[in-house]
């Protein structure tokens, strides 16, 4: 899998330019972390990003191909998108809700046959969900439901996800269930992610690559540790940041510290 944006800028009508000439390549499996202070332009990235709002220039494309030149059900079939949790009060126990991802392959009125609740039952052993299949989605947890939608994006079989801040609204506990499965859906079933986080750390932890959008509606792409610098990290969030690496018995963990704006 190939994910690419070539030159991207994007206006909301004759206002400022947000997004000026975004480039980036990620070549998977591989994850990428895209961080920015807030108003930098990240929603409005991963809109553009996806085809959901057309780029003023540019282009995005999957393995080589425009995305305007894919059928949509063949994008959205490769790609899966994760929206910010907000859980609803609606009536669908996690296995319903998981088999909603299955209705781009199953048509407007069809209803799931035994492979797609296979494909359910796959997916939620694979983000390791599966002994709440039957409980309602209004009665497990914010971590839980996290996970749930993630099984939703999955059930397609895509090559990519792309996930708007799967971490926040998270105790330290499910933060770091949430980026594991992310790491482990990388590492062992090769499917490649992009993540909007307000994380540094997280991106230094889990990211292969990081986009990191400046205040001028540009970004700066790279490896992670090669972007993720005290002096970018400043200019992109306008605070002091020290960068420590913290030695502990089964890694090496880096430390982000915002110090403060005084
Ligand atoms: P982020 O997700 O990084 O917080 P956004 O992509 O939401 O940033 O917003 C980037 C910039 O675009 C902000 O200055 C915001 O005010 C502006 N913006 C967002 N949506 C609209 C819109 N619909 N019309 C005009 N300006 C917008």
């Amino acid at each position: 899998m190939t994910f690419e944006v070539r030159e991207g800028t994007f206006r909301y009508g004759h206002e400022r330019t947000v997004l000026q000439n975004i480039s980036f390549v990620l070549e998977g499996p591989a994850i990428l972390a895209v961080l920015g202070a807030n108003g930098a332009g990240k929603t409005t990235l991963m809109k553009c990003m996806l085809g959901l709002m057309p780029w003023t220039s540019g282009a995005s494309c999957l393995d080589g191909k425009n995305i305007r030149d894919y059928r949509r059900r063949e994008f959205w079939s490769q790609v899966g998108y994760v929206p910010q949790a907000k859980q609803s009060a609606f009536a669908y126990t996690v296995e319903e809700m998981v088999v909603l991802g299955r209705s781009a392959r199953l048509g407007p009125f069809a209803q799931p046959r035994k492979r797609d609740w296979e494909l359910v039952g796959r997916a939620l052993e694979t983000v390791g969900i599966s002994h709440l299949r039957t409980r309602l989605c209004s009665k497990i947890s914010g971590g839980e439901y996290q996970l749930a939608i993630i099984a939703r994006a999955l059930v397609t079989g895509p090559k990519l996800l792309v996930l708007d801040e799967p971490e926040s609204n998270l105790d330290f506990k499910n933060q770091m269930i949430v980026l594991d499965v992310l790491r482990r859906l990388c590492a062992e079933n090769g499917i490649s992610a992009i993540l909007n986080t307000h994380y540094p750390e997280h991106a230094a932890d889990i990211a292969h690559k990081a986009l990191l959008m400046m205040p001028d509606g540009t970004a700066r792409f790279g490896g992670a540790a090669s972007i993720l610098t005290e002096e970018n990290l400043e200019a992109a969030f306008d605070v002091p940041v020290s960068i420590r690496k913290v030695e502990l018995p089964d890694c090496t963990h880096t430390c982000i510290i915002p110090r403060g704006t005084l």
